[in-house]
């Protein structure tokens, strides 16, 4: 044994990565978290995520962050319109006189005068202010950026782990790299859709969905002279289903808005990218070997003929104030193709390395469940953590490699079975928001009449 209490890793400062330090933090116990991008802010973090009551608020509750989410997530963002494409309204909720509000069943945490109960109790809020607030709340020194995992390798004749690191290599490893590099008796792996530490437990890749989802916004400034879009999309979001297609409008925090314009480009589920290498002529970003989130618009998106073509070959057919919408997002573009892990993927254990987050289970948005799935994952995994290091200052256990891989294991069978629940939902509704009826299924959907997982 090395030393009682594990030395720590976490791969990536994600949303996930980030709720797992937090909540260890609160709790007192030490880790690294190691991230590839070099800082916070270096690219644009993309669009807004709902963060549900029963999950990711009781893992922001657990960190003592959950009063702070209060203050800046947007009750008002659960605001939803459903629209037929020829722009017929199903379901406005901008219309009902009550605003939804959260509704999260941990009343001893809110703020005085929080607000009243009702709505979803899925709050939305910006993907960058939910990482600044998680950020907020580490030790500067905690989080390596600039420092990405290349691999990680067993230490031979322990069960330990050692970092290799982006951009070195075993001749030219820096000191600093040595220090950073282990052993860890935890590597804890929440670097996203194409984890570096997944290969160590399996050999399973995430799967293409079918779907491409072209990313594009409008500024703050920009949406401020068009209130006809703002009114559009209402306080919170506006989904145009029909089949093979989905726009899904976005208002976020900081006054801009966003739309996902997406195509099915596939029925199957499969590895490659059919016909969907490009959308337009955009080139796709966020595939395999290709993790990098860097925008890949090989298309002048600012010249309005660009995005006319785009909404004629795709949306030809839908009202005009909803391309009007989408003609307005001049923001260069991302091009997201989407991908899954199959439903109910799961692994053998191996002691001192897991998965948490996208890299456990990466599936598609359309359940919008992906981040409070992780989230999830983040606090039962800290609280078998917490538990185990209670458990050696108590002198209670072997306070050996034993207890610490039982510890994993019974996180990944709470993980595997709620994740399964989940990913099978998504695929669901991706198939009825895609398929025949799918803007009336989803308006049932909404107004209860499940699925649910
Ligand atoms: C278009 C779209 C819309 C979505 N909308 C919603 C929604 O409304 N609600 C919802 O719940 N979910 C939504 N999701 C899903 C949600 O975004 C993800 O589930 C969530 O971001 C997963 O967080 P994560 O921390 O596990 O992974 P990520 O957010 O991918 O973070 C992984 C981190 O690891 C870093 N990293 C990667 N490789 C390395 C390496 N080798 N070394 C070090 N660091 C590394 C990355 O730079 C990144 O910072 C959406 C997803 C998409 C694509």
């Amino acid at each position: 044994m090395s030393t009682p209490i594990p030395n720590i890793a976490i791969i990536g400062a994600g949303p996930v990565g980030l709720m797992l330090a937090a909540i260890l933090h609160r709790n007192g116990i030490q880790a690294k978290i190691f991230e590839r991008e070099t800082s916070a802010t270096v690219r644009a973090q993309g669009g807004t995520l709902d963060i549900h009551a029963e999950t990711g608020q009781r893992a922001l509750a657990a960190a003592g962050l959950l009063p702070a989410f209060k203050k800046i997530s947007r009750p008002e963002g659960e605001a939803t319109r459903v629209v037929k494409k020829d722009g017929t309204v199903l379901l406005d909720e901008n219309e009902q006189e009550r605003d939804p509000r959260v509704g999260d069943g941990e009343e001893e945490e809110q703020e005085e005068g929080g607000g009243e109960e009702g709505g979803r109790g899925r709050p939305e809020i910006d993907r960058t202010d939910l990482k600044d607030l998680l950020i907020a709340a580490l030790p500067q020194d905690m989080i390596r950026w600039g420092k990405g995992i290349s691999s990680v390798t067993p230490v031979p004749g322990t069960q330990q782990w050692k970092l290799e690191f982006i951009g070195s290599d075993s001749t030219t490893t820096s000191s600093a790299d040595d220090s950073e590099s282990g052993p860890y008796d935890l590597v804890l792996g929440a670097d996203g859709a194409w984890s570096r530490v997944r290969p160590l437990l399996t050999d399973a890749k995430p799967l293409y969905s079918g779907v491409s989802a072209l990313d594009v916004w409008i500024s703050p400034a920009q949406l401020a002279q068009r209130p006809d879009v703002a009114a559009f999309i209402g306080r919170g979001s506006c989904m145009l289903l029909s089949e093979d297609r989905f726009l899904s409008l976005q208002r976020h925090g900081d006054g801009s808005a966003r739309a996902y314009a997406m195509v099915r480009t596939s029925r199957e589920v499969c590895g490659a990218v059919p016909g969907a290498e490009t959308l337009l002529g955009l080139d796709r970003d966020g595939g395999e070997g290709d993790d990098n989130d860097d925008d890949a618009a090989v298309v002048d998106w600012t010249d309005a003929k660009t995005r006319e073509r785009f909404l004629d070959r795709y949306f030809g057919d839908y009202a005009r104030e909803a391309r009007d919408a989408v003609l307005a997002m001049t923001q260069q573009p991302t091009l997201r193709p989407l991908y899954m892990l199959p439903v109910g993927h799961r692994w053998e254990p191996r002691p001192g390395v897991t998965l948490l987050g996208d890299a456990a289970h990466v599936m598609t948005p359309f359940a919008g469940v992906g981040v409070n799935v992780g989230m999830m994952d983040a606090l039962e995994l800290a609280e078998g953590i917490v538990a185990y290091v209670k458990r050696l200052g108590e002198g209670e256990g072997e306070g050996g490699k034993g207890d610490l891989a039982e510890m994993l294991r019974d996180y990944e069978n709470g993980m595997f079975e709620r994740s399964r629940k989940d990913a099978a939902l998504t695929a669901r509704m991706l198939e009825i928001e895609f398929g025949e009826g799918g803007p009336e299924k989803v308006v049932e959907i909404m107004s209860g009449g499940g699925p649910s997982s």
